[in-house]
C-alpha cells in the first residue's frame, strides 16, 4: 500500500537517514543508477554521516551540499510514496561494486565486493558449490551446542538439506547470551553487524542491545527456521569416538543423569570458547560469610543495594558490571590488575531513535546498507590492525600507523574523562599496544570511576577472610559482597574425551598447545568440524566468523556428498605447512610482542592461540570452498571395504 505523499512519518525517517544510504535506497526503489554518478565529486560517497566508533574512528568525512542532499531525500520521499517496493532487489556483482564503492566513497576489491554482497545481506554463502547431489538420508550430522554458531549451524545445515541434530547441555537456546545475566550484560559490537547476514533485524531497540533482547533475537531465529524442534536440549556431550571401520562418530552424550549415543558421519563443534568461568586461587574464599558470585554464574537473588562491594577484574564483563552495580552499592571497590584500552562510542547506551527506527523497518535496504557501512573496516583494513609495521615502528617506535591512531584517540579520551583526576588517568592507562589485549566499548564506566562511593584500586587479590579480601601487596578491602569478573578459561574442548583415528585424543594432540587448520580441522580427526576454535577469532564480529566457519563446514561437507566420501581428514603436513604461515605471521603481530598485556589471548605456554593474523576478508576467502587436496579423503566404496557399509548410521532422536 503506497505511503501518503506528505506522511510526516516518512519526511522524519528519510530526513534521520545518512545521506548516502539515503541515496542508495533511491537506486533501489528506482532502478534508476544514473543517481549514482549524477552529482560527481560533490556527492560521491565520501560524505558519510558520523559512523560508530567500530566502523573507524580515525576517518574524516567530507560535508555534502546540503542542497544535494535535500534533492536526494525530497526525490526518495516521492520514490517511496508513489511505491514503496524496490525494481532493484538483488544488484549483480558488477553494480553492486559500484553502489559499495560509492557507499565507501573509494575503491574496493572485488573480493571485498563480494564479501559485502554476503555479509550486509544481499546475498547468501557466495560462492557456494552448486550441487548435484541430495545429501543421502543416511548421512548424519550433528551440531554440539545451541548458541548463536550451533544456530547458524542448523539454519545452513537445513538449506543445504542436511540430516542434522543438535545437542544442548541447557535448557534453551542462545549459549553466551542464556548464561550471562549479569546486570547490564551487553553486546558490545553494534548490533547492526552482531546479527545473522541472513536473518537481519531492522527492530533493535539500543545500537548496543542487552543481553535478553539478544537472547530474544536468537531464540526467534530458531523458532523461524525450524531449528528448535531438531534440538535435544538437557544433553551435554561427553566424549566423541571415531569408530574406523564404520568411518562414523559415535558421540556420548548424558542426558538426565542417562547415557544417550548418538552416530553420526561428521561432528560440528558448537560449544563456544567462552563459556568455563575461571576463579581466582583465593586461599580463605569459602571462609568467606557474604555472597560469592561470577560473573557467568549470576544470581539474581544478590542484594547490592547499600553493600560494600568488590569487584575483582576490569575487563568487558567486568566495565559493564560495575556500571551496574557502583549504581545499587553502598560502595562499590574494583580491583584491577591491569588497565584496558577504553572506546568511546556515543551511542552506546542510546535507544534507536523513532524516525531512524521507522527507516530501519520500512525504507527497503537502508537496513542493509547501514550494516555496510558498519562493515566496512573489515572491508578495507590491508592488514590486521595488530600487525606491526617495521618501517613505522623504526621511525616512531609504535605499532602501525592505524593502530597508534586508534591508541591516541583512546589516550585522548581518558585524557578528555578525567581532566581532574591525574590519579584515575594514571591508573586507567595502559602501557601496552592498542589490541595486545581486548579492547572494550565503554559502556558508562570511566564515569562509575568518578562517582564518589567507587574505588579503583590496583592489585591482585591473594586471599579471602570472612570479611573481607586481601591483596598481593598486603592492603584488605572490607566488603559483604565479592563479585569476580575474571573471565573465562579458554581450553577450546579440552574437558572432553574427544578420541580420533587410533584412540588417539584431541587432549593429547593439543599438547603443548591447540592448533587447527583454517581454525577448525586437526589432523587425526575425521569429519570433525570445530568452530570458534584455534587461532580464529579477532578479526570481526562473533556472528560474522560464525557465519563464515559455518559456510566452510557445509561446503565441505556438501562436496563429501557430491564425490561420495565417507570421510575428509586435514593432512598432518598441509596442517603444519598452514600452521607455520601462522606462526610465522603471528610474529609479526602485538598478540606475540605484547608487551606488559596480560589476557587471554595466548595459552599458558605463550604461544598465541585466539587471533587469526590475517583480516577478516583473508578468512572469508580462505574459507569459500576446502581444498580438497589438502585432505585424505576416504571414498564410500573404499569405506564399505574398511569395515561394514557406512549405510543406516542411526541418529538417536
Ligand atoms: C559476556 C560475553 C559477551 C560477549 N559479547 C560479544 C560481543 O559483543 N561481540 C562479539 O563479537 N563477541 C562477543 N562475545 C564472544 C562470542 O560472541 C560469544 O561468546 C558467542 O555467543 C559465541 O557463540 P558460540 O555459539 O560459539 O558459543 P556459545 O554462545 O558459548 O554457545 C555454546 C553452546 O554450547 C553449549 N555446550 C557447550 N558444551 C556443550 C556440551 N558438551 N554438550 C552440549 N552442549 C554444550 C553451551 O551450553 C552453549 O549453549 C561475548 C562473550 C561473552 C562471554
Amino acid at each position: 500500500m503506497p505511503l501518503a505523499a506528505d506522511s510526516t512519518q516518512l519526511r522524519a525517517a528519510v530526513a534521520a537517514l545518512d545521506p548516502v544510504v539515503a541515496r542508495l535506497c533511491l537506486v533501489h526503489l528506482t532502478g534508476d543508477r544514473s543517481q549514482l554518478t549524477r552529482f560527481g565529486p560533490a556527492f560521491d560517497g565520501a560524505q558519510r554521516g558520523p559512523q560508530s566508533t567500530f566502523a573507524g574512528p580515525v576517518a574524516t568525512m567530507k560535508a555534502a551540499d546540503p542542497a544535494v542532499v535535500a534533492e536526494i531525500r525530497d526525490l526518495l520521499v516521492r520514490a517511496m510514496s508513489a511505491n514503496p517496493e524496490p525494481v532493484l532487489t538483488r544488484p549483480g556483482r558488477a553494480l553492486f561494486r559500484q553502489m559499495a564503492e560509492f557507499c565507501v566513497g573509494f575503491p574496493l576489491g572485488q573480493t571485498a565486493c563480494d564479501m559485502a554482497r554476503e555479509q550486509a545481506g544481499f546475498s547468501q554463502d557466495e560462492g557456494a558449490l552448486e550441487a548435484t547431489r541430495v545429501p543421502p538420508e543416511d548421512f548424519k550430522v550433528l551440531v554440539i551446542g545451541a548458541g548463536m554458531v550451533g544456530i547458524n549451524a542448523g539454519v545452513k545445515l537445513k538449506a543445504a538439506g542436511f540430516n542434522y541434530r543438535i545437542v544442548e547441555r541447557r535448557s534453551e537456546v542462545g549459549g553466551t547470551w542464556s548464561i550471562n545475566t549479569y546486570p547490564n550484560a551487553a553486546v558490545d559490537t553494534p548490533s547492526v553487524q552482531y546479527s545473522y547476514s541472513f536473518e537481519l533485524n531492522p527492530s533493535w531497540t539500543k545500537y548496543y542491545p542487552r543481553g535478553p533482547e539478544y537472547l530474544a533475537y536468537l531464540k526467534k531465529v530458531a523458532d523461524r527456521y525450524g531449528i528448535t524442534e531438531r534440538i535435544d536440549f538437557n544433553t551435554a556431550m561427553k566424549a566423541c569416538a571415531w569408530n574406523e571401520s564404520r568411518q562414523i562418530w559415535r558421540v556420548t552424550c548424558e542426558r538426565a543423569g542417562r547415557e544417550e549415543v548418538y552416530e553420526a558421519n561428521a561432528v560440528f563443534i558448537a560449544c563456544g570458547f567462552l563459556s568455563r568461568p575461571s576463579y581466582p586461587d583465593l586461599p580463605g574464599l569459602g571462609s568467606f560469610l557474604g555472597p560469592v558470585v561470577h560473573s557467568a554464574v549470576w544470581d539474581d537473588a544478590v542484594a547490592l543495594e547499600g553493600k560494600k562491594v568488590v569487584v575483582v577484574g576490569t575487563g568487558a564483563t567486568a566495565a559493564q558490571l560495575a556500571t551496574a552495580a557502583a549504581a545499587r552499592a553502598g560502595h562499590l571497590t574494583i580491583v584491577q590488575r591491569q588497565p584496558n584500552y577504553m572506546l568511546p562510542d556515543p551511542k552506546v547506551l542510546q535507544h534507536v531513535g523513532a524516525d531512524e527506527l521507522w527507516a530501519l523497518e520500512n525504507i527497503p535496504f537502508v537496513l542493509q546498507w547501514t550494516r555496510f557501512q558498519s562493515l566496512s573496516t573489515l572491508l578495507t583494513l590491508p592488514v590486521s590492525m595488530a600487525r606491526i609495521d617495521h618501517e613505522w615502528r623504526a621511525q616512531t617506535g609504535g605499532v602501525s600507523a592505524i593502530n597508534d591512531g586508534v591508541r591516541q584517540f583512546c589516550l585522548g579520551y581518558i585524557g578528555a574523562k578525567f581532566v581532574d583526576r591525574p590519579d584515575l588517568r594514571a591508573k586507567v592507562t595502559p602501557d601496552f599496544p592498542f589490541f595486545a589485549k581486548r579492547p572494550i566499548l565503554d559502556c558508562g564506566y570511566y564515569d562509575t570511576l568518578l562517582r564518589d562511593n567507587v574505588d579503583l584500586v590496583e592489585g591482585e587479590p591473594s586471599a579471602c577472610d570472612q570479611t573481607g579480601v586481601t591483596l598481593k601487596d598486603g592492603r584488605r578491602i572490607e566488603c559483604d559482597v565479592l563479585i569476580l569478573a575474571t573471565g573465562f578459561i579458554l581450553d577450546f574442548l579440552t574437558g572432553f574425551d574427544v578420541r580420533g583415528r587410533g584412540g588417539q585424543t584431541l587432549e593429547s594432540s593439543w599438547r603443548p598447545y591447540p592448533f587447527a587448520y583454517m581454525g577448525l580441522e586437526v589432523p587425526g580427526f575425521p569429519n570433525l568440524f570445530i568452530t570458534s576454535g584455534p587461532n580464529s577469532a579477532l578479526t570481526a564480529s562473533h556472528t560474522t566468523l560464525g557465519e563464515q566457519q559455518t559456510h566452510y563446514i557445509v561446503e565441505t561437507l556438501k562436496t563429501m556428498v557430491e564425490e561420495d566420501l565417507a570421510a575428509v581428514e586435514v593432512k598432518p603436513e598441509a596442517c603444519q605447512s598452514y600452521c607455520a604461515r601462522l606462526y610465522e605471521e603471528l610474529d609479526q603481530t602485538i598478540w606475540v610482542n605484547h608487551g606488559t598485556a596480560h589476557g587471554y589471548y595466548r595459552h599458558a605456554t605463550g604461544r598465541v592461540v585466539l587471533g587469526y593474523p590475517w583480516t577478516n576478508l583473508h578468512y572469508w576467502q580462505a574459507l569459500r570452498k576446502p581444498e580438497l587436496s589438502d585432505y585424505l579423503v576416504t571414498s564410500r566404496s573404499e569405506a564399505a571395504r574398511i569395515g561394514q557399509p557406512t549405510k543406516a548410521v542411526a541418529a538417536a532422536g
